[in-house]
C-alpha cells in the first residue's frame, strides 16, 4: 500500500502547523504498516492487520505524534509480560472509519486521543462515567478489563482503533501553530487539576509533585501557579531533567523546591514547614 512519507519535524518555538494534505481513500486496506517492538527493545516496521473495532470505536489515521518519555522507559522491557507492541499514544488525527453505534459524521474529523480506553463493563462504565473506568486498556500497553478487549496498537503505526469517548474533536487547534497531539498531556494536567480541587476543596497553598521534573510536569507546574499555588515541592529522580526544569520555572510566580527522591529527611522537614492544606 501507499502511504504518505513520514514527516518528522522537531517542535520549538518555530513549529508552523503541517495540516494534511492527502485524501483518505476508501476502501481503507486490510493491512498498514506499523512499528513493532520486541521485548530487547528491537524496533521493527512492520505489515499487520488493521485494527480490530468494537461497535463504539473509532478507527484513527495517526497525523501528529509525540514520543512520551513513559513509553521511552519501557521500550527494552515492554509493559508486564509483553513479547511485543506497537508504542505511541499522544497523538491527533482524523477519523477514517467508526463502528456501527457511532455517528458516521464523525468521520473526516481531526481529533486529539485520549490513550485510556474503558472497559464498558465496570460500574462507571456502565453509567457512562468513562473517564472513572476502574479497568481501563492504555493504548501499547495493557487491555482494558473487558473480555472481548485485545492489546490494542499504538500511534507507531498507520491506524490506531479506540473508544469513541477517547477521541476529542480538536476544534481547529491544529490550524495555529500549536502541535495537536501535545493536547493530549495538557489535558492530563487540567484532569489533574480536578482531581485536586476534588480532594482539596480548594486551591491548595503548596503542591508536592512526584515525577515533578518529568515531562507531564512541565505543564502542570504553569498550570497550577496560574490556579494560585504558591510553593512546589518537585521530586524527582535526575540531575539533568531537575536542572533543566529549574531552568524553566525560574520566572514562574511561585517558591520551588527540588527533591531527589532518595532525601526523605529534607522532604519530610519540607512537609512539616509547607504542608499544612497541601496535596499530597
Ligand atoms: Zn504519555
Ligand atoms: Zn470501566
Amino acid at each position: 500500500m501507499k502511504s504518505p512519507e513520514l514527516n518528522l519535524i522537531p517542535v520549538g518555538v518555530n513549529y508552523r502547523s503541517v495540516l494534511p494534505q492527502h485524501e483518505i481513500t476508501y476502501p481503507l486496506p486490510k493491512k498498514m504498516k506499523a512499528w513493532v517492538t520486541y521485548k530487547g527493545g528491537k524496533t521493527v516496521l512492520e505489515e499487520v492487520p488493521l485494527p480490530r473495532m468494537l461497535a463504539d470505536d473509532v478507527l484513527i489515521e495517526p497525523l501528529w505524534i509525540s514520543i512520551c518519555a513513559s513509553d521511552v522507559n519501557k521500550f527494552v522491557s515492554l509493559v508486564g509480560d509483553l513479547e511485543k507492541t506497537v508504542f505511541g499514544h499522544e497523538f491527533a488525527g482524523r477519523v477514517v472509519a467508526v463502528g456501527e453505534n457511532v455517528d458516521e459524521a464523525l468521520v473526516g474529523t481531526t481529533v486529539v486521543v485520549e490513550e485510556h480506553y474503558p472497559c464498558l463493563e465496570c460500574s462507571f462504565c456502565l453509567k457512562g462515567e468513562f473517564d472513572k473506568c476502574q479497568r481501563e486498556g492504555f493504548l501499547g500497553w495493557y487491555k482494558s478489563g473487558n473480555p472481548r478487549d485485545w492489546l490494542r496498537n499504538g500511534a507507531f503505526a498507520e491506524f490506531v482503533s479506540i473508544h469513541n469517548f477517547c477521541a476529542k474533536p480538536t476544534q481547529g487547534i491544529e490550524k495555529l501553530d500549536f502541535f495537536p497531539s501535545l493536547a493530549e498531556p495538557f489535558g492530563n494536567t487540567v484532569k489533574m487539576g480536578r482531581i485536586v480541587r476534588e480532594k482539596c476543596g480548594e486551591v491548595p497553598e503548596t503542591l508536592i509533585i512526584w515525577g515533578g521534573c518529568g515531562a507531564q510536569a512541565l505543564y502542570m507546574v504553569p498550570y497550577f501557579v496560574s490556579m494560585g499555588v504558591e510553593n512546589f515541592v518537585l521530586v524527582y529522580r535526575g540531575k539533568p531533567a531537575m536542572r533543566y526544569m529549574e531552568s524553566c520555572v525560574k520566572d514562574l510566580d511561585a517558591t520551588f523546591f527540588f527533591v531527589n527522591f532518595e532525601q526523605e529527611d529534607k522532604l519530610n522537614q519540607l512537609k512539616k514547614k509547607l504542608a499544612k492544606d497541601g496535596f499530597i
